[in-house]
C-alpha cells in the first residue's frame, strides 16, 4: 500500500471510527500495539481513559489495533517486568483451515471462514462443558477467529494450565483406547460376535463424555456416513435404522458391542477435537489481540463480537456502505465472490465496485487507487 492508498483507507476507517469507536475493557491496565505498515509497528502504548485513547485513533488512524490479553500496574513501561502483570484474560486463537475438503478460492474464502468458525465453536463447547466458563467469539477481521474468556476466575491461571488448556481442546495425549474394555473372550470379527466391548456412557465425562457424544448423535440421526466412519459396519448401520431407540439404550450403558464392534477412536476423537488453535497464542501471557469492534487493515472488515455465536456471515463484518462506488485499478487480474455478485476484473483497467470491495482490495493490495 503507498502513501495515497494509505491516506485513502485511512480516511474511510477514520469516518467508521467516528460513529464506532471501540471500547477496551479495563483500558487503562492494557498495553496496546499499533500497526499502519504492519500489524503492530509499535506496542508498550496505554492510556489512562478512554477518551484519550479515542483522541488518538482519530488522529493517527492506525490500521491495526490490538490490546494486550494482560492487565499490568503499568502498561506502558519497558522491559515487560516493569508492568507488573496482575492476571491475564484466557484466549483462543483460530487461524485458517489447513485441510480444504471444499470448494477453495483463493481470495476470501467463505469456505475456509465457514471451517474455522465451526472450529470456534468447539472451543466454546468444551469452555461451556469441561471448564464452566463463558468465551465471546470475535472475528479476527481476516481468516479467523479469537475466542476471550474475561472472567475472573481465569486471570490468575498459569501458562502451564493454558497450555493444558490448548492441549486438552486438541485431544493432544489424549489416550482414547483407554476409553473402552474387552471382557476377556471379546472378538471383534462379526463372525464370532462374543463377549463385551464396554465404553463411554451417558455417565462418562470429559473426553469420554464427547466421546459418547458423538455417537449418540450419529445413531439419533442415523447418520451412514459418520457411522461408517465411526467405525459401524453396514449390518450394524442397518440395525440402527431398524431399532435405534434400543441401541441408544445400549449405548447410555456403555455397551458397544450391541452396535459397533471396533470403534474407530480417531474418527470419533476428531468430530470433537480443535484442530485450528494457535496453541501460543494461549499461553503467552503478553500476547496483544486486535481490539473486538476494531477495523482490520487487511481486509476492512471489523472485528466483531459474534451477539449468536453459532451464526456468522460476512454481511455481519462489512462496515461500509455496498451502495458507494469506488473506483480501483487491479494489480493482478481479479475473480471473486462478493455478497452474492461475481466479479472478474482485468489487470491493469479501472473498475467500478461497491466501496466495501475497494476497500478490501486495496488493504489486500490487490488493487491501487487511481
Ligand atoms: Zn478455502
Amino acid at each position: 500500500m503507498n502513501d495515497k492508498e494509505l491516506r485513502v483507507v485511512q480516511s474511510h476507517f477514520r469516518t467508521f471510527y467516528q460513529r464506532r469507536m471501540p471500547s477496551v475493557p479495563a483500558l487503562s491496565q492494557r498495553e496496546l500495539g499499533f500497526g499502519w505498515r504492519k500489524k503492530v509497528d509499535f506496542r508498550h502504548k496505554a492510556f489512562a481513559s478512554q477518551r484519550d485513547f479515542e483522541r488518538f485513533v482519530l488522529q493517527d488512524v492506525p490500521l491495526y489495533m490490538s490490546a494486550s490479553t494482560a492487565y499490568y500496574r503499568f502498561p506502558d513501561k519497558q522491559p515487560m517486568l516493569q508492568k507488573e502483570f496482575s492476571g491475564a484474560d484466557l484466549v483462543f486463537d483460530l487461524d485458517t483451515a489447513r485441510s480444504l475438503d471444499h470448494d477453495h478460492k483463493p481470495l476470501l474464502c467463505m469456505g475456509c471462514l465457514d471451517d474455522v468458525h465451526q472450529q470456534a465453536l468447539r472451543i466454546l463447547d468444551f469452555l461451556t462443558d469441561d471448564f464452566g466458563l463463558q468465551g465471546l467469539l470475535v472475528f479476527s477481521g481476516q481468516k479467523g477467529f479469537h475466542i476471550h474468556v474475561r472472567s475472573e476466575a481465569v486471570w490468575d491461571l498459569s501458562k502451564e494450565a493454558r497450555r493444558q488448556m490448548a492441549e486438552y481442546v486438541a485431544a493432544e495425549g489424549l489416550e482414547a483406547e483407554a476409553f473402552f474394555q474387552k471382557s476377556a473372550d471379546y472378538s471383534d470379527s462379526s463372525e464370532r460376535n462374543v463377549g463385551v466391548l464396554q465404553g463411554p456412557s451417558a455417565q462418562s465425562g470429559g473426553w469420554a463424555g464427547k466421546v459418547y457424544s458423538v455417537m449418540k448423535n450419529a445413531i439419533e440421526k442415523s447418520d451412514a456416513a459418520s457411522l461408517k466412519a465411526f467405525g459401524v459396519s453396514k449390518k450394524h448401520r442397518d440395525d440402527i435404522a431398524a431399532r435405534p431407540a434400543e441401541l441408544l439404550a445400549q449405548l447410555r450403558q456403555g455397551r458397544w458391542s450391541a452396535f459397533c464392534l471396533k470403534p474407530d477412536v480417531e474418527a470419533l476423537i476428531s468430530a470433537v477435537k480443535v484442530v485450528q488453535t494457535d496453541k501460543a497464542v494461549t499461553f503467552d501471557l503478553h500476547r496483544l489481540l486486535r481490539i473486538p469492534e476494531s477495523l482490520h487493515g487487511g481486509t476492512g472488515f471489523v472485528a466483531k463480537t459474534l451477539p449468536k455465536p453459532d451464526s456468522f456471515k460476512l454481511e455481519d463484518v462489512i462496515v461500509f456502505d455496498v451502495r458507494e462506488k469506488m473506483t480501483v485499478i487491479p494489480r493482478v487480474p481479479i475473480q471473486l465472490g462478493f455478497l452474492g455478485e461475481k466479479y472478474d476484473l482485468p489487470k491493469a483497467r479501472f473498475a467500478e465496485v461497491p466501496l466495501p470491495l475497494g476497500i478490501y482490495l486495496v488493504c489486500q493490495e490487490k488493487a491501487f487507487v487511481p
